[in-house]
């Protein structure tokens, strides 16, 4: 299928010895090489965008970062079962960015470690099971994770002990029974009455409710950050349940929004438990779980806990040049900044393709959603055909939502206004290409 005789050999090999189950982005794929900042280099020198990897938040290869963890690997690499000022510090560090309330942290190495202990902790702390969340989320790939996520696909079955909700689709809101797009108040009710039917379903089925946990950027649901302050009336209904509301942030955490350090801070709420992962370390696997300390308590002082790697010396060096570079590049100014030149060059752009059916976001969290024109119908199909033809314009990204017609554009937060304009010019290119 048009592929040289090295792809066709890597990929063949890769088959062979990792099993069906690992899986390649595009019908091209890509071999790369060598990263920097927002940009990607591939075996044969071609170079791109890109637009998909929200894990190394301060840029590929960011040097600070390379240089922390050069130097604590040859020096130390150890576990948390001695004394360490690394983690102590940086766990005073980044709670500082946290309210008051959320004092303890416990660190992992994945994300799904992370939520796999924030369950454990709510079902302890609330003597409940219940789990809700929203009907395309993604929270890990555990035994227990995976039974509370529903992007993996119908071959993934659901906790009998979950239920799902719809998620904050402010496009659709057809879908709430309004003619107009929600304010806050409006989308925060519904939600909350969606909750509260979930609750009231668990409850017939003798399960009650031990917490809500869900992904403050919904962005596999398909990216609903706005308005702000619609997860007040949520966390309401979740509290008035009796269940604890866990905070994902492994997607909108560390200024992914632009707005705020936090993905829930944009809702001014205060979760119960925050977890994240992904963009802490800037690739290295680190991951935490952060809590109030009378939630964490019931099963903290009951379970020892001990993570082999979570929380080593090395991803916290990792992790605290990545917070470091954070605050002294203003990197959440530049996420807000590019972000919304990128959204408004897409709303420009808009005008004239009307495939793209909603721009929406915040900082550098784009979505684009495709459809068929002059209605909000999902054209899974075109988005595709433009994925596959971003990759031959020299753009890496993806695609969310239950429909897979949402374009998730989530570059590294060191992204410029430079990029904003290639991605732009690569747009064009492929919506000519394939005629939209
Ligand atoms: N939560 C969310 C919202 C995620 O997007 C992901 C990963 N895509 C995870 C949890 C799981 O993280 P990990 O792959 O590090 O286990």
């Amino acid at each position: 299928n048009g592929l040289d005789a090295e792809t066709k050999h890597l990929v063949q090999k890769r088959e062979e010895e990792l099993g069906p189950a690992y899986r390649l982005f595009y019908r091209h794929p890509v071999h790369l090489v060598k990263g920097k900042g927002s940009r990607l280099w591939d075996a044969d020198g071609e170079e791109y965008l890109d637009m998909y990897n929200n894990v190394v938040s301060v840029g590929h290869c960011n040097p600070d970062v390379v240089a922390a963890i050069t130097k604590q690997a040859s020096t130390l690499n150890t576990h948390t079962r001695y004394l360490h000022e690394g983690i102590l510090n940086y766990a005073q560090d980044i709670l500082s960015t946290m309210p008051d309330e959320i004092d303890q942290i416990m660190f992992q190495c994945t994300g799904s470690e992370a939520n796999d202990l924030a369950i454990r902790v709510a079902r302890k702390y609330t003597g409940n099971e219940g789990v809700i969340i929203t009907s395309n989320a993604y929270h890990g790939n555990s035994a227990l994770i995976s039974e509370l996520s529903p992007a993996q696909g119908l071959a993934q079955p659901i906790a009998l002990t979950a239920r799902m909700i719809p998620a904050p689709d402010a496009y659709h809101f057809e879908q709430m029974g309004l003619d107009h797009s929600p304010s806050a108040q409006e989308l925060g009710e519904w939600m909350a009455g969606k909750v509260r039917e979930a609750v009231a379903d668990m409850e017939r089925h003798g399960i009650k409710l031990a917490a809500f946990l869900a992904d403050t950027a919904f962005s596999s649901d398909g990216m609903y950050l706005n308005p702000r302050g619609f997860l007040k009336p949520v966390l309401q209904a979740v509290h008035e349940a009796g269940g604890v509301y866990i905070a994902d942030e492994v997607q909108p955490g560390f200024c992914r929004t632009g707005d705020d350090f936090w993905g829930f801070q944009r809702h001014g709420i205060v979760p119960d438990i925050v977890t994240s992962g992904k963009p802490m370390a800037n690739g290295l696997p680190t991951s935490m779980m952060a809590a109030k300390r009378e939630v964490l308590a019931p099963f903290a002082t009951t379970m020892p806990y001990f993570n082999t790697y979570g929380g080593n010396p090395v991803c916290m060096a990792a992790a605290q040049a990545t917070l470091n570079y954070l605050r002294d590049h203003d990197v959440l100014a530049n996420a807000r900044q590019t972000g919304d030149a990128l959204r408004a060059a897409l709303r420009d752009f808009a005008t004239t393709h009307p495939v793209i059916g909603d721009v929406r976001g915040a900082g550098q969290f784009t979505g684009c959603e495709i459809v068929k024109p002059g209605t909000k119908e999902p054209d899974t199909a075109l988005t595709l055909d433009i994925l596959e033809q971003l990759r031959e314009h020299h753009v890496l990204t993806g695609t969310c939502g239950i429909n897979g017609n949402v374009l998730k554009l989530r570059p590294p937060l060191v992204f410029t206004f430079d990029d904003v304009d290639f991605f732009m010019d690569a747009l064009g290119a492929s919506f000519a290409a394939v005629g939209a």
